[in-house]
């Protein structure tokens, strides 16, 4: 009889606790009143509690689906250890953004981890909060030896910034152009009960060390041509102009006062003006553009009815799921299947008129197409229409040697490698939420330092440790491939 192998000893899976520490909320009749913050911080013990759920995975499925690869298995299991200044470090170590991220990011990384097949996912993103908040995050980046080569970024929006960090902490010399007054891109449209500019000022804060200069209120393309850049002495250019400019409905009526666009009212309102709305309002639209238009109408115009009108069904609608229960839970009124047809009023709105829909077979994109059904049209009496079908470029003054494609959400990219445009050191890049614009500026900038590194005759190196202490940019022990949506 042969002898049988003896099995290897096994371990015990981790015990998976598949229920979340509570994130402490205001109630929704409290909180529709004014701006305030709707989600309240964790406090130290919360986050330790809740950093000990993560089991600390071999292979790091959150991390892979970060568009950044931030650490955040890394930065959890520094705060499970109630070693907060660790976490904030490395935190802020993959992520200059981190401060604003950590309110409005779509959390990625929660969609994949592991906890989420048996229950509520590792609270990732108000894990990092906790890091900042709890740890020490007043610190500035510091650069590599300087380079000599300067670069240009146009656009400060999320992949701007990105682009400018990952450029300066490596010793190029960064001008940032930005058509508007303020930094900040899209972000200047979110509302304050979601994040503050105090959260991006922070963050801006910890670049002051790094040679990155913003030339503010300078619009390149009109102002100043893409190519001049490159004979100014810029040995390269990174493109980041997203998506500043309205995308109107295109139906009838849509001049008529009452009429507002959302990105302008939603600009607005976040730098600190009234806005005047109706009593019956009616947003259109089912991205996250509308949903922060209905929950801030509601704050804006007390009193006010919100209807949304959405041409798919719930399940449809592309806006983050925790934006549109927020805004059930304040009683914004969904009107699902309905397609807007006309505006009407005599000297201003007075009414939208829509079309039932049907919902036919799924599209390329999965989601299924609607079909008008004649005579199915009614009259939403209404005095304002907020319109939030999406956003747009402008590219105004940018030749077409840069061969850019804009793509369907709306912002040009490049078309080669990691967004490499048609002439050679020019990239284009952006993103349909925060994190992924840093991402694809991240990816870029990767290329653009290998192309720089090879004009001064040098081979590249990775991203250095952005505090000048730690070890170069490396991926965590265990990642194996991204993970994207
Ligand atoms: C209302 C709203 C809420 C959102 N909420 C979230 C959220 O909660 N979480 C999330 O992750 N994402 C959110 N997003 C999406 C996110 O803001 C965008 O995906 C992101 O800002 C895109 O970044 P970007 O840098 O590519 O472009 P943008 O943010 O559009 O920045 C482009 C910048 O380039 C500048 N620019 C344009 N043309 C020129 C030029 N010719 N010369 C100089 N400068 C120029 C613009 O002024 C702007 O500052 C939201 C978007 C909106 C509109
Ligand atoms: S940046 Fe966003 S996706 Fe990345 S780890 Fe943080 S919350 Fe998750
Ligand atoms: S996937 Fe979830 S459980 Fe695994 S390391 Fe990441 S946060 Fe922790």
């Amino acid at each position: 009889m042969s002898a049988v192998a003896s099995e290897p000893a096994r371990v015990a899976p981790p015990k998976l606790n598949p229920v979340r520490v509570p994130i402490t909320e205001e109630r929704p009749e409290q909180r529709v009143r004014d701006f305030r913050t709707i989600l309240h911080a964790y406090s130290r013990e919360e986050a330790v509690l809740e950093a000990k759920r993560c089991i600390q995975c071999r292979r790091p499925w959150c991390v892979e689906a970060c568009p950044i690869t931030q650490d955040c298995r890394e930065y959890i299991r520094l705060i499970a250890a109630a070693d907060f200044d660790g976490a904030a470090r490395v935190t802020l170590r993959d992520n200059p953004l981190a401060g604003t991220l950590c309110k409005v990011c779509y959390h990625y990384c929660e969609e994949a981890c592991v906890v989420a097949k048996k229950g509520v996912p590792i609270a990732i993103r108000h894990l990092k909060r906790a890091a900042l908040d709890q740890g020490r995050s007043d610190v500035a980046y510091v650069p590599s030896r300087p380079r000599a080569q300067r670069v240009a970024v146009v656009g400060a929006g999320p992949a701007g910034l990105m682009a400018a960090w990952e450029l300066g902490i490596r010793g190029y010399s960064v001008t940032v152009f930005e058509r508007d007054a303020e930094l900040g891109g899209l972000m200047l449209t979110i509302p304050a009960y979601r994040m503050t500019d105090e959260d991006l000022r922070r963050d801006l804060a910890r670049f002051r060390d790094l040679d990155v200069t913003f030339a503010r209120s300078t619009r390149v393309g009109q102002q100043v041509p893409v190519e001049s850049l490159l004979s100014d002495g810029y040995a390269g250019v990174i493109l980041s102009i997203g998506t500043p400019e309205h995308r109107a409905l295109g139906v009838p009526g849509e001049q008529l006062p009452g009429v507002v666009p959302a990105l302008g009212f939603l600009r607005a309102v976040h730098a600190g003006q009234t806005v005047p709305l109706g009593h019956e309002i009616v947003v259109i639209g089912g991205g996250d553009v509308a949903m922060d238009s209905v929950r801030t109408a509601l704050r804006g115009s007390p009193g006010a009815r919100v209807t949304l009108v959405y041409r798919r069904d719930r399940a449809e609608m592309p806006a983050d799921g925790e934006e549109v229960h927020g805004a059930e839970q304040e009683q914004v009124r969904f009107l699902f299947r309905k397609a807007p047809v006309e505006i009407v009023g005599r000297d201003r709105v007075e009414g939208l008129v829509v079309r039932a829909v049907e919902l036919g077979p799924p599209d390329a994109g999965g989601r299924r197409t609607p079909t008008p059904i004649v005579g199915s049209e009614e009259t939403i009496a209404c005095d304002t229409v907020i319109v939030a079908v999406g956003q747009q470029t402008d590219l105004t003054g940018f030749p077409s040697r840069l061969e850019l494609k804009v793509t369907s959400q709306g912002w040009p990219e490049g078309r080669g490698t990691a967004h490499a445009t048609a002439i050679p050191g020019v990239y284009a890049v952006g993103g349909k939420s925060v994190v992924y614009a840093m991402g694809a500026a991240m990816e870029a900038v990767g290329e653009l330092d290998t192309y720089l590194a090879a004009k001064r005759g040098e081979t590249p190196s990775p991203r250095p440790d952005p505090f000048g202490a730690g070890p170069a940019f490396h991926l965590p022990a265990g990642y194996t491939a991204p993970i994207r949506k």
